[in-house]
């Protein structure tokens, strides 16, 4: 399949035809907004995902000192 004769439905992540207006398998409008979308980076709402990352490192930052002392004190019974 030559990929530059389709487009990607960005809701379902299927193959489907660039002229259609709607999504034949998800019967989604092929805006661009779905889950897969490529412009989704643009949206404010999306998070970027560096961020995500950052968030998760300062939780475990967080976390990991009192599941060490958690485990620490377990073991020290
Ligand atoms: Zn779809």
């Amino acid at each position: 399949m030559d990929p530059g004769e389709y487009e990607t439905c960005t809701y379902c992540n299927r193959s489907i035809f660039p002229d259609v207006a709607e999504c034949p398998y998800c019967r989604h409008y092929t805006d661009g907004k779905g889950p897969f979308g490529l412009g989704a980076e643009d949206s404010p709402r999306r998070i970027p995902r560096i961020f995500v990352i950052a968030g998760l490192l300062v939780v475990l930052a967080f976390v990991l000192p009192v599941l060490l002392a958690v485990v620490g004190w377990l073991t020290s019974r």
